[in-house]
């Protein structure tokens, strides 16, 4: 027996459903337009997905379902047309997303639609075995879980590890404690900021004793007590500021001349910045925004 009480607070959640399917809908096609007209990259975010969680102020996971799904669907707009249709949930349109393509989208969008999550996941591995999406969960105040996929080859790298650095301790090692003793070792050796680090402790700078200011002729190639002046300063992070926000992206980071050596700009710590390879590729390449960072040399800011 349905009074008609129940009937109308029904109908209310009905009404509201489908709004919130027009909402992720449009929510698709904002993200579309912001990640065409690189809007993230203008406003200092390093990727769409930092763009969805900071500035959207979405939960990480709906970040990237709706980042996945919305650049899928550039190619297969039915993806958004059927979650607007309610045919086919955000999560599960996020699951068919690596295996999906124009040619078998019919068939997917089938699956997705019509099997459960579960099945669904068993059909999605079997197309394409290697697809483990990487994660991190917090599982305790101070620890994570990492999840991600590995090769055969992988797992044997790393218990060859474990093995050396248990002979090397004399004590069995955890997975954890080689993988973190590796990237310790990369890390020594590549880290930019920790190299510059080191050098500056060992006095090795030799732009130090010049105040920061290397002249050199032009197109030479930085020195490595420059580039280690930059990445001390900069500490290995994005510079691209906009209204005061900094992206501080430490991912993929080049140095950049802020006045290029074309138009006379020095190697002079004063005219470089770190920026990540998002903002640097955007710099080079949207001219309305290329004397972003020029101004501030002029009236002696820091970046
Ligand atoms: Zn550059
Ligand atoms: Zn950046």
């Amino acid at each position: 027996m349905i009074t008609s009480q129940q009937k109308a607070i029904h109908e209310r959640a009905l009404v509201l459903s489908q709004n919130f399917r027009k909402l992720e809908s449009d929510l698709l096609s904002i993200l579309q337009e912001v990640d065409r007209e690189k809007v993230y990259l203008a406003f200092g975010f390093p990727s769409l997905f930092e763009y969805a969680k900071t500035a959207l102020l979405l939960s990480d996971s709906n970040s990237y379902l709706l980042m996945s799904v919305a650049r899928k669907a550039v190619q297969i707009p039915e993806l958004k047309k059927e979650i607007l249709l309610g045919n086919l949930s955000l999560s599960k349109a996020a699951r068919i997303v690596s295996v999906i393509t124009t040619e078998n989208k019919d068939e997917w969008i089938r699956k997705a639609s019509h099997l459960s999550k579960r099945e669904l996941e068993r059909e999605v591995v079997k197309e394409k075995p290697e697809d483990v999406r990487e994660s991190t969960r917090q599982v305790s105040e101070d620890r994570l879980c990492l999840k991600l996929g590995i090769s055969e080859a992988f797992l044997s790298k790393l218990k060859r590890v474990q093995t050396l650095l248990s002979s090397s301790q004399r004590k069995p090692v955890s997975m954890e404690e080689a993988l973190e003793h590796s990237l310790d070792l990369y890390l020594e050796r590549k880290d930019p900021v920790v190299k510059a680090d080191r050098a500056e402790k060992k006095a090795l700078c030799p732009g130090r004793k010049t105040g920061g200011m290397v002249h050199v002729a032009k197109r030479e190639p930085l020195k490595a007590s420059l580039k280690h002046q930059v990445f001390l300063r900069d500490r290995g992070q994005c510079g691209y500021t906009v209204h005061g926000r900094k992206c501080s992206s430490s991912a993929f980071v080049e140095i950049h001349h802020k006045i290029p050596v074309a138009s006379g700009g020095q190697n002079q710590i004063e005219n470089l910045i770190t920026l990540c390879s998002a903002h640097h590729r955007y710099y080079h390449t949207q001219a309305p925004h290329r004397s972003f960072l020029a101004p501030q040399i002029k009236t002696g800011n820091r970046c």
